[in-house]
C-alpha cells in the first residue's frame, strides 16, 4: 500500500497530514487520490461510512485549486448541516498550510448574510447543503459559474432526503466541463441515475462490495416478544457497562419515549429527532460527543449527521422500514478502523427481515440470547472490580484513613472485599435475581413457515363510508396518525358506519393506547379489537364486543385499563454510572 507521499500530494498538504496523525491512506483514499490528481475525470466512489471519504476528495481538491485566485472553484454538496460543518472544518484542517485558503460553509438555520460575507471574502471552496445553496443562488449571493470541481458527498443520503431537484437546479448553474466526484455508501438506482445523467464517463471505484456493510461490524439479533423489547434493551445495555451507542427507533414518538424511559431508569440517555429544535439537537450531540450520553436514542433522519468515531454498539430497537437503511445504521459503528457491534432486537413477526438484510449486507447475523440476570450481575461485578483495580488513589483520603481503619479493625481483607462489592452487586442482584428469560425460540426460517394469521390483530373502528372513507383513505389516515410504516396497516374493510383493519399483534398495545381518547373532527374515534375472526384470526378478546356505535365511555374507561396494565414496569436498578462511587465525580471518560 502507498504512503500519502507516494500519492503525489504537495508539501503543504503532506505537512497537514502529518499533523493530523494520518499514517497511511485508507483504501478509498489510496484508490481515489491518484485518479483525481492525475486526470481530469468524473468519478463515482462507493465506500462505507467511516472509511475516510472526506480526505479522498478533500486533498485532491485542495491540491488542484488555485489558492492565489479568489474565484470559487470547488463546490461540495452534503446532505445535512452537521456534515456540512464537519466537512468545512476538515477542509480547513487539511489546508492549514495553504496560505490564503478560504472555505465557506453554507447551510440552513444560520444567518444568510454572514454566510454571503464568507463567500465574498474570496472562498475558493464552498461546502453546502442543497436547500440553502439553491436559496443563495437565486438571491445571487454566490457565483458558481466557474466551478472546476464539484463533489456530491453522501449522494445516496441526499437523494433519500429528497434533494434531487435542488441538486439538479444547482448543477445547472455550473459549467459543463467541470469534474464531478460522487461519493456514496450505497448505490441505489437513484444514485446510478444521477451518475448517468450528470456525469461524463465517470471512473468508478468500489471499496468492498456495493451496498456492503463495514468489515469491522459484527451483526447480532435477539429474538424476544414485542412487549419485552424495552426490557431486552436494558439488559443489552447492562451487559455492556462501557457501551457507547446509538439506539434506533422508527418514529419520533418512540424515540422520545424510549429515551425518557431510559433516563427515568437511570441511564445516561438522550433523544435525537426532528421535533427538537436545532439548539436542543446541538446540545444532545455535544453531550454525546463528550460521552455524557452513553445511549443516544435517534430516528434515522436525525442520526444522519452523526460523525462520532468510537461508537461501540448500534442497537436497532426496531428494524427500519427500508432494509437499505440498516446499512446506514450499522455504519455508525466500526468507523476509523475500530470494531463495532450492530444489534437487532426483533420480534417473531419481523424476524424474517433478518434474512433480507443478510442478502443486502452479504454478512451473516449471529442469533444471540438476551443475557439472563445472573450473567449481567457477573459482568457488572467484574467491570467494577477492574475499575477499582485500575483506579488511581486519591491521597486526600489519607486524612480519613485512621477513622476508616478503626471502623474495619475486625474485618478481614476477604470480608472487606465482599462488603465493598456488595454495595454495587446487591443492587443488580436484587433487581435481576427473579428476572425471567426474555428469549423466545425460533429463527427466521421457522417463523417463515409459521407465518399465519394469528400474528395479526383485527380491530373495529367506528368510522366508515358515511364519514367519507374508502379503504385506501382509511389506511392512509391510520398510518399517518399512528405513525406507522407502509405495510403496518392491512386488510382494511370499510362498511357504512364502521370499518375493520389489521395490524401485527405487537402493535396492538400502541394502537389501543392511541385511541383511548382520540377525537377527530370533533368526535371520539373508538377502536377495539374485533372478535370477528372470520377474516384473519384477530386473537382472543380482552374486552366485550359489540360497541358498534360511538361509545365515549367505553373508549375512555378502556384507556384507563390499558394505562394500568402498562404501569407495572419496574425501573430499578439505577445505572452503575449514575450512582456507585461515580455519582459525585464528573463523568469519567470511557476507556
Ligand atoms: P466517511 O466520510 O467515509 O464516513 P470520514 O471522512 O468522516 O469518513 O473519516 C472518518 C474518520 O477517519 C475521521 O475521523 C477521519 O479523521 C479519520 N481518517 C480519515 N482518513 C484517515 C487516515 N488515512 N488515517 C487515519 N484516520 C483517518
Ligand atoms: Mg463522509
Amino acid at each position: 500500500m502507498n504512503t500519502f507521499h507516494d500519492l503525489g500530494l504537495n508539501e503543504d498538504l503532506l505537512q497537514a497530514i502529518t499533523d493530523l496523525g494520518f499514517e497511511k491512506p485508507s483504501e478509498v483514499q489510496d484508490k481515489a487520490i491518484p485518479i483525481l490528481l492525475n486526470s481530469e475525470t468524473d468519478l463515482v466512489a462507493l465506500a462505507q461510512t467511516g472509511t475516510g471519504k472526506t480526505a479522498a476528495f478533500g486533498f485532491p481538491m485542495l491540491h488542484k485549486i488555485d489558492i492565489n485566485s479568489r474565484t470559487t472553484q470547488g463546490l461540495i454538496l452534503s446532505p445535512t448541516r452537521e456534515l456540512c460543518l464537519q466537512i468545512a472544518n476538515e477542509m480547513k484542517l487539511y489546508g492549514k498550510y495553504c496560505k490564503g485558503l478560504n472555505v465557506a460553509a453554507i447551510y440552513g438555520g444560520a444567518s444568510i448574510t454572514d454566510q454571503a460575507r464568507e463567500v465574498k471574502r474570496g472562498a475558493q471552496i464552498i461546502v453546502a447543503t442543497p436547500g440553502r445553496m439553491k436559496d443563495m443562488i437565486s438571491r445571487r449571493l454566490v457565483d458558481i459559474s466557474k466551478i472546476e470541481y464539484s463533489v456530491l458527498d453522501e449522494a445516496d443520503e441526499m437523494l433519500n432526503m429528497g434533494f434531487k431537484e435542488d441538486i439538479t437546479e444547482i448543477l445547472s448553474h455550473t459549467p459543463e466541463d467541470k469534474n464531478t466526484w460522487l461519493f456514496s455508501a450505497t448505490m441505489p438506482k437513484e444514485v446510478a441515475a444521477i451518475a448517468k445523467n450528470f456525469m461524463h464517463q465517470p471512473q468508478e471505484i468500489t471499496v468492498g462490495h456495493k451496498n456492503e456493510g463495514s468489515k469491522n461490524v459484527t451483526h447480532e439479533y435477539y429474538l424476544v416478544n414485542a412487549r419485552d423489547r424495552y426490557q431486552a434493551l436494558k439488559r443489552l445495555a447492562d451487559a455492556n457497562p462501557d457501551i457507547f451507542s446509538v439506539v434506533f427507533c422508527r418514529t419520533k414518538r418512540d424515540t422520545q419515549k424510549v429515551a425518557e424511559r431510559l433516563i427515568e431508569d437511570g441511564y445516561n440517555a438522550g433523544a435525537l429527532h426532528g421535533d427538537l429544535s436545532q439548539n436542543q439537537r446541538d446540545l444532545v450531540m455535544k453531550s454525546f460527543r463528550n460521552n455524557q450520553i452513553q445511549m443516544l436514542v435517534a430516528t434515522d433522519v436525525a442520526a444522519r449527521g452523526i460523525d462520532v468515531d468510537d461508537i461501540t454498539h448500534v442497537i436497532n430497537y426496531q428494524l427500519p422500514d427500508e432494509i437499505e437503511t440498516y446499512t446506514h445504521r450499522s455504519g455508525r459503528t466500526g468507523r476509523a478502523g475500530k470494531t463495532g457491534v450492530s444489534m437487532v432486537i426483533v420480534s417473531k413477526s419481523e424476524v424474517r427481515k433478518i434474512k433480507s438484510i443478510e442478502r443486502i449486507i452479504k454478512k451473516a447475523f449471529e442469533k444471540k440470547d438476551v443475557p439472563n440476570g445472573m450473567e449481567i450481575c457477573e459482568v457488572q461485578l467484574m467491570s467494577l472490580a477492574k475499575k477499582v483495580h485500575s483506579t488511581e488513589v486519591n491521597t486526600d483520603i489519607d486524612a480519613y484513613l485512621g477513622d476508616i481503619n478503626s471502623l474495619f479493625e475486625d474485618t478481614s481483607k476477604d470480608e472487606l472485599i465482599k462488603k465493598f462489592f456488595s454495595v454495587e452487586f446487591s443492587r443488580f442482584y436484587n433487581y435481576y435475581q427473579k428476572a425471567s428469560d426474555l428469549n423466545i425460540s425460533g429463527s427466521f426460517d421457522e417463523s417463515r413457515s409459521g407465518e399465519s394469521n394469528s400474528k395479526s390483530t383485527r380491530y373495529f373502528i367506528n368510522v366508515g363510508k358515511k364519514d367519507g372513507y374508502d379503504w385506501m383513505s382509511l389506511k392512509d389516515f391510520l398510518k399517518e396518525i399512528l405513525e406507522l410504516g407502509r405495510d403496518d396497516v392491512f386488510k382494511v374493510e370499510v362498511k357504512d358506519s364502521f370499518s375493520f383493519f389489521n395490524t401485527e399483534n405487537e402493535l396492538k398495545e400502541k394502537v389501543l393506547a392511541f385511541f383511548t381518547d382520540f377525537k377527530h373532527d370533533g368526535r371520539f374515534v373508538n377502536v377495539e379489537v374485533s372478535e370477528n375472526r372470520g377474516r384473519s384470526g384477530g386473537g382472543r378478546r380482552d374486552r366485550g364486543r359489540g360497541k358498534r356505535r360511538d361509545d365515549r365511555k367505553g373508549g375512555a374507561s378502556s384507556g384507563g385499563e390499558h394505562k394500568k396494565r402498562r404501569s407495572d414496569n419496574k425501573s430499578k436498578p439505577r445505572r452503575s454510572n449514575s450512582n456507585e462511587f461515580a455519582s459525585s465525580r464528573p463523568r469519567r471518560s470511557r476507556r
